[in-house]
């Protein structure tokens, strides 16, 4: 059993596709661990709470708040909206739903507790009802990410704020102030959590202080996961997280996809436009996980026309039965070891190219096609879809099934030509007419 934390959306906008791409890591790391064997339990949270505007340099206002500002509406509405509209979106790219979804704010009181112990050991200190972490009491900061305090000392940017020890060190509890919308009671007054401590508090409340893979975007990297190590550890006494894994971040004409640089693509926005949004999914596996992933609309384009001809070959491929003798181990065995090679999906990729070149019997390679699937999920087997048929050809595709059942073979070949004009093929199999543009 693998137990796998997903740092997840700040549910106060639509998420984008970049965003997508970061919640697609954790789906095909469960995917290919039970591929390769293995059970997983994936967690991934929902911070509804804490998430300041700036939040390298811990300043600005609760991302939530502004949302609810803008939309005049609750911050719980705002929260419950774009939950859904997260989850509709991650289905469309066959993101397989975690199995707990926790909401930062059904955990405060556990980080009230955590924040408490944190002061009690003297990694954490309150000025003015805000409580901060002291990172000079933690020596292994900056070992996730390379900001050591010393670094961060010299690199302190803007001003700094004179009620912190050290420019780095973060808000575990911030107080309210002016902020009454989203506060709770606490020992150092009204306020709200920091975002950092809310990953601290979910993941051990969930898992215990010790688990297998903690996963995010490479922007995750610090300050959050810095922070979250310092956090937790401190707490428990030891490492908490054996390992983490980060997904590098999507980028469109060199520069990072986000609402501020206006280059911002949601799922659906691609599916109005026509592509399918597997394409995108498609597009996702040509790269590295950790590397940065260019996106234009010509490579989803393109991904698109490869998805869709790759559908159209395992269908007409699907006839007949499988020979147990003609199956061959070794390409099984290569994906495997591709996806178990720190999930090299690009080599997976390219396998499923010289599959499909291969001198292997058709049926058997639809057969390999549908069983890789179940990692790269991208409906290999999946027909040509009604709605995607010419005007006309759903209706003349009926009247061909009655006829042909009615065996009256003159109609039903008429009816084969007047597909053939629609740009269609169409193949009698045993299970029934399959299509063919
Ligand atoms: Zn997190």
């Amino acid at each position: 059993m693998v137990r796998i934390y997903s740092c997840g959306p700040t549910v106060y906008r639509y998420a984008h596709v970049g965003n997508l791409r970061t919640f697609m890591l954790p789906d095909l790391l469960c995917r290919s661990l039970e591929y390769l064997g293995y059970r997983t339990e994936q967690v991934m949270n929902i911070t509804d709470v804490g998430h300041l505007t700036d939040d390298t340099f811990d300043r600005g206002e609760d991302k939530m708040l502004v949302s609810a500002r803008l939309e005049k509406k609750s911050p719980q509405e705002i929260a419950a909206a774009y939950t859904e509209a997260f989850l509709e979106d991650i289905g469309k790219v066959n993101i397989r739903p975690a199995a707990q979804y926790p909401r930062a704010t059904a955990y405060v009181p556990r980080m009230v507790e955590l924040i408490a112990r944190l002061i009690e050991s003297g990694h954490a200190y309150q000025v003015d009802g805000t409580v901060y972490y002291d990172i000079a009491s933690f020596l292994g900061y900056g070992r996730l990410s390379g900001n050591t305090t010393d670094k961060l000392m010299a690199g302190a940017r803007g001003e700094p704020d004179p009620r912190k020890r050290h420019p780095g060190d973060f808000t575990l509890w911030k107080s309210a102030g002016e902020h009454r919308l989203q506060a709770w009671q606490s020992p150092w007054g009204d306020g709200f959590p920091g975002w950092h401590i809310e990953c601290s508090a979910m993941s051990m409340s969930i898992f215990g202080d010790r688990f297998d893979i903690h996963t995010g975007g490479a922007d995750n990297v610090f300050p959050h996961h810095e922070a979250e190590i310092a956090q937790s550890e401190a707490i428990a006494g030891h490492r908490v997280v054996s390992l983490w894994m980060h997904g590098g971040l999507l980028m469109l004409s060199g520069s990072r996809m986000a609402k501020s640089a206006g280059n911002f693509f949601r799922i659906t926005e691609l599916e109005e436009q026509g592509f399918d949004p597997l394409a995108f999914r498609y597009l996702a596996l040509q790269a590295k996980y950790r590397a940065p992933l260019n996106f234009s609309p010509e490579g989803l384009a393109g991904a698109d026309r490869v998805l869709r001809q790759l559908r159209e070959r395992v269908a007409d491929w699907s006839h007949g039965d499988v020979d147990p003798d003609e199956i061959d181990e070794s390409w099984d065995a290569r994906f495997r070891a591709t996806i178990g090679d720190d999930l090299d999906l690009p080599a997976a990729m390219a396998l499923v190219s010289e599959l499909v070149k291969s001198s292997v019997r058709p049926r058997t390679k639809a057969s390999q096609l549908r069983a890789w699937d179940r990692v790269l999920g991208l409906d290999v087997g999946r027909a040509v879809p009604e709605s995607e048929l010419p005007d006309g050809a759903a209706d003349l595709l009926r009247t061909r099934q009655k006829a042909r059942a009615a065996k009256d073979f003159a109609r039903s070949d008429q009816l084969r030509e007047q597909l053939a004009s629609l740009g269609l093929t169409v193949i009698d199999t045993p299970e029934g007419q399959r299509i063919k543009r």
